[in-house]
């Protein structure tokens, strides 16, 4: 085929999605919720939809919800961000591409840590970039200076970081973030920080935005999504903060990608954000009750996990559970021969590296995670 295709294969998620419907699977690959979502916010939607303007809202978002994801991040995170510094986008996907169309010059280096969201790499190159992966490895994921060190270099302009991290289910240590503050002020980075898992942490574990560490506030792009914090994953209403410089480029760059997002979700999102904090803390119980729940069955049938800090999944590591297959070969079997659709970890890496781990989603109603729990234990 043509060279361009070649680094823009199919997402692993689409195919696994895909392979779970041709086989009738159980779809623990792609992080999504099998639930409606919450009423309220989806009636909110519905009004809105009849109630509202269809039309095209303002480039940057209807001021309502930009209002009310300055307030939200004032509430839960301590930000101090006005309107004026908040794009709505179509999905965290969009507001990734439009930070890196923005920020990314020809030959620009950017650092990224692998494990990594798949679209990471190929928007860096398209947007003209060079992706560094520095890579972490099981069970710790550290991030230490020696590796930031030996990755960058004059040509290094922006670091890319997922805080709460999909796939590795960690939340990052207030350490990790201050080593990450002082390495873009002393190399004068910007960093755009992917924060789509924020609302969805574990046992009581907070989430600290990369934006409120010292330098950090006129640096740094702050990426969400609805989709995550509402579960309606269908939505792609996400945002990106930034102050008033860093974000008068990235509303440049949005205008030529979607312009905008459907108005009536826009309405939902805002009504949603301001929800009481109570709110936030049950969603977050209730995953934390699935995460356990798969967690347990799995370790019952003696599959050995690692810890989920955060996000939708939870991984099997595989030679530690004794299974002497890779991640690949691994997902392949057990969607063929048990009828459960997972992710091989390995797809979150340019290059392999790691291939001991299979990520499992748990944002399921109990019979389904049940269910698939009794066929990965039959499958041993
Ligand atoms: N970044 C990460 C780390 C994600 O896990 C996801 C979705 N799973 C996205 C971005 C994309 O978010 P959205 O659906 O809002 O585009
Ligand atoms: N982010 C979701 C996941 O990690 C998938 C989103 C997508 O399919 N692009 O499963």
């Amino acid at each position: 085929g043509h060279p361009l295709f070649r680094d823009m294969t199919t997402t692993i998620f689409e195919k696994m999605s895909m392979r779970a419907r041709e086989l009738g699977a159980i779809n623990l690959g792609q992080g999504f919720p099998d639930g409606p979502g919450p009423h309220e916010v989806l009636e909110a939607a519905a009004d809105a939809l009849l109630t509202k303007s269809n039309q095209y809202p303002p480039m940057a978002g209807l001021p309502e919800l930009r209002s009310a994801i300055a307030a939200h991040y004032a509430r839960h995170q301590g930000l101090d961000l006005i309107p004026e510094e908040v794009i709505v986008t179509s999905g965290a996907t969009e507001a990734l591409a439009a930070s890196l169309m923005a920020l990314v010059g020809p030959g620009d280096e950017v650092l990224v840590l692998a494990p990594l969201y798949d679209a990471y790499v190929p928007l860096i190159e398209r947007a003209g970039g060079v992706a560094k992966v520095i890579t972490l490895t099981p069970p710790e994921w550290r991030i230490t200076e020696d590796a930031l060190k030996a990755a960058a270099s004059e040509r290094t302009r922006l670091i890319l970081l997922n805080n709460p991290t999909n796939p590795t289910a960690v939340v990052m240590r207030d350490g990790e973030l201050a080593l990450l503050a002082r390495f873009c002020a002393a190399r004068d980075l910007i960093a755009i920080c992917d924060e789509v898992w924020e609302h969805v942490t574990f046992d009581g574990i907070g989430h600290r935005p990369l934006m409120a560490f010292p330098g950090m506030r006129e640096r740094t792009v702050k990426i969400g999504s609805a989709g995550k914090i509402f579960s309606v994953t269908g939505w792609k209403v996400g945002w990106m903060c930034a102050a008033p410089a860093l974000a008068a480029l990235l509303g440049r760059a949005h205008q030529f990608l979607t312009f905008t997002t459907a108005p009536n979700l826009q309405w939902a999102v805002a009504e949603g954000l301001g929800k009481p904090a109570e709110w936030f803390a049950q969603m977050r119980a209730d995953y934390q009750e699935s995460r356990d729940r798969l967690a347990e069955g799995l370790e019952a049938a003696g599959y050995v996990v690692q810890p989920s800090a955060a996000t939708w999944f939870l991984s099997i590591d595989l030679p530690a559970s004794g299974i002497d297959m890779d991640d690949v070969t691994f997902c392949e079997r057990i969607v063929e021969e048990a009828g459960v659709a997972a992710i091989p970890v390995s797809a979150f890496y340019p290059n392999g590296t790691v291939t001991s781990l299979v990520r499992l989603c748990f944002s399921k109603a109990d019979g389904v995670i049940d269910a698939a729990v009794d066929r990965l234990a039959r499958f041993r």
